[in-house]
């Protein structure tokens, strides 16, 4: 029995068999084979799984996220056939050299080559290329992509992007459990989102002490991983993953109760998703609303900026299945951790303090135009919230404001329906809005503090890093002053405010936050009774 630790960032317990998925970069030995055909063989044979991989990702993607994501799948499909590609892994077997490393070898030249192309497009075709070359050598050494998961398992792995993650199957996937990662990153957040068990930042160690199909014991509340454990461990994990069970099952009796204090204070208690199909989890968790819809998962599965239609049909049926409950769709916020290579955006030294988020949009205004078209056609069916990132300044709100009357104006002069009831809200996660935010509430309908960033950009700690726990309070009395502040200056303008970052489920603040005066509070689906639980035990008058 091993026992290793990491940051658990889902409550939620699994016990089963692990299953190591390949890492991003799958080392390539070079050996010197004699069996060149043999070699070629085998090549082929990889090719052919690599093919039906992405055959079965690319029909997942299009349930799961559309079909302007998916088509990066079926291109992938395409590239794997390309010629000159194909021709040099060839030639290098030939010589007599191992096919994982021929596809090694071509994957650099090429991938060199395309990026020191002009042409942004070509350029971003290298990231493809390393990602069908990852697939091969994956394959060629029989490891598994994680993908394409028959059995409930345990993913363990080095790493896995956003991306990545949101194309998890959840009805296999028992928990992940991750060499890398932080508690505030994308990939943490999206496993809360799917209520899928995680651990994540467990070190090198995590893969040099797991084979293949070990018992796991994974737990999302302490960050312990238990590998092979012993009968009396496992009988302990098994009872206390019963018990959390029986906890969550007893929360299901609030489904349907008001979210309310002792004392009569009712408060939205609405639901983060990152993506369409996050929608039955919110409403199966009774979810009052959607807090926040993080857009920008939709334009980092595809290769290209998904389109209005896309768009509006993504949106669409979220309102739609929200029934006429409110929906906060936040615009695309992209940068730092969540990148698209066709945004070919400018390489940084300090990403999150970069070109981002709301700074990207009001630079590429057409991009931005073609959100808020698909948006506000969406509005026609439903209760929308539009929710702009990373605000820094009036200007910034009045830019956009007028953005969304040209559109309006647009939409109108087309005879396109859209509601005139669309809500505009502003995310305060920069020290700078919530320090003005006397200036920004009049400009607004309300405020979602997006306490994730709110604290990196606080306390100056990086929310990716796997090293800076100790200096990362989230509790620090700045961030609550902060939200306090705003909260006040809220009121003041007649805006409402709620809190949609991670914090919102922290229940040990659940009772600050209401002293202040929060009106909603958005939070993974997973945690909605909980909250609901926490709310409808504190008095107000006490
Ligand atoms: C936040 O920063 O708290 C937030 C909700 O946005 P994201 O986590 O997507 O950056
Ligand atoms: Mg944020």
């Amino acid at each position: 029995m091993i026992k290793l630790h990491g940051k658990g960032v889902c409550s939620a317990i699994a016990i089963g068999q692990a299953k190591i998925v390949g890492s991003k970069m799958p080392i390539a030995q070079k050996r010197q084979i004699t069996d060149t055909q043999g070699e070629i063989l085998r090549f082929n044979e990889a090719k052919k799984r690599a093919g039906a991989q992405l055959s079965e990702i690319y029909k997942r993607a299009l349930r799961e996220v559309g079909e302007t994501s998916a088509q990066i799948f079926e291109i992938h499909q395409m590239m794997l056939e390309d010629e000159d590609y194909n021709e040099s892994v060839l030639s290098i077997i030939n010589e007599g050299i191992n096919a994982e490393y021929a596809v090694f070898k071509t994957c650099e030249s090429f991938s060199e080559l395309l990026s020191s192309m002009d042409d942004s497009y070509m350029r971003a075709r290298a990231l493809d290329i390393k990602d069908i070359s990852n697939r091969l050598i994956s394959c060629l050494k029989n490891e598994d992509s994680g993908e394409g998961v028959a059995e409930k398992c345990i993913i363990c792995a080095y790493d896995l992007s956003p991306s990545e993650t949101v194309l998890l199957d959840k009805d296999k996937v028992l928990a992940f459990v991750l060499s890398q990662g932080s508690a505030s990153s994308h990939t943490a957040i999206l496993a809360r989102n799917m209520g899928i068990a995680a651990v994540v930042g467990v070190g090198d160690e995590l893969l040099a002490r797991i084979s293949e199909g070990d018992m796991l014991c994974v737990d999302g509340y302490t960050g312990d991983i238990i590998i092979s454990p012993d009968e009396s461990t496992l009988d302990e994990m098994k009872r206390r993953k019963a018990q959390d069970e029986r906890k969550k099952e007893l929360l299901k009796s609030l489904s349907g109760k008001e979210t309310i204090t002792l004392d009569g204070t009712k408060i939205n208690l609405y639901a983060n998703i990152g993506a369409v199909s996050h929608v039955g989890e919110a409403i199966f968790n009774d979810a009052e609303g959607i807090g926040l819809f993080r857009s920008e998962f939709l334009y980092l599965e595809g290769n290209d900026y998904p389109s209005e239609r896309a768009q509006f049909l993504a949106y669409k049926k979220v309102l739609e299945s929200m029934n006429g409950k409110r929906v906060i769709i936040r615009t695309l916020d992209i940068g730092a951790d969540k990148q698209a290579p066709y945004f070919c955006l400018p390489k940084e030294e300090n990403p999150a303090l970069g070109l981002r988020a709301i700074r990207i949009c009001l630079t590429r205004p057409e991009v931005f135009k073609t959100q808020l078209r698909a948006l506000y056609r969406a509005s026609a069916f439903g209760r929308l919230g539009i929710m702009f990132p990373m605000i820094v300044s009036v200007d910034e709100v009045l830019k956009i404001k007028d953005l969304c009357a040209e559109v309006m104006t647009e939409l109108e002069s087309e005879g396109i329906e859209f509601s005139r009831e669309v809500e505009l809200g502003i995310m305060i996660e920069t020290p700078a809005s919530a320090i003005i935010s006397d200036l920004l509430a009049p400009c607004v309908d309300f405020f979602s503090v997006g306490t994730n960033d709110l604290t990196q950009y606080t306390l100056a700690c990086d929310r990716q890093s796997t090293t800076l726990d100790e200096f990362c309070d989230t509790h620090h009395e700045a961030i609550l002053r902060l939200i306090a502040l705003s909260a006040e200056n809220a009121h003041k303008h007649g805006a409402w405010i709620g809190i949609c970052g991670e914090l919102a489920s922290d229940l040990s603040l659940t009772e600050t936050f209401l002293r202040m005066g929060i009106d909603e509070l958005s939070v993974s689906p997973a945690y909605i009774l909980s909250v609901r639980d926490a709310v409808r035990k504190i008095d107000l008058t006490k």
